[in-house]
């Protein structure tokens, strides 16, 4: 859950977070009837497993585009490819849903109360 003094919600980007997850939740849905299919728990699918595959992989691909279309309005950083490039920094500021200012600029959106 995004909290609503987060930056993500103030810069009215938190529903490209939201697809994101979405996205990556129905790509790894399809993984996962790859190996309920190899264990013969799910039989009725007719798709072949490259096909599941693709499809998965097409969803999560996706995902990550709309995670790296969040950028900073001031600074014009992708908050997202700054988290992954930046393995040092903490969890609390890793944590896009509860960050209140941009993690590179400092800026504040002020505009949403
Ligand atoms: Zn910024």
């Amino acid at each position: 859950m995004i909290k609503k003094e987060s930056i993500l919600y103030r810069t009215h980007q938190a529903w490209k977070y939201h697809v994101m997850v979405l996205f990556n939740f129905i790509g790894f849905a399809f993984i996962t009837l790859i190996i309920l299919r190899q264990i013969n728990i799910v039989r009725f699918i007719y798709l072949s497993d490259t096909e599941l595959s693709v499809i998965g992989l097409t969803f999560m691909i996706l995902g990550e585009l709309f995670a790296f279309s969040i950028r900073c309005p001031k600074c014009k950083k992708r908050w997202w490819w700054h988290l992954l490039k930046s393995p040092t920094i903490s969890i609390k500021q890793r944590d896009l849903r509860i960050q209140k200012e941009c993690p590179l600029c400092g800026f504040i959106d002020d505009s949403v109360t």
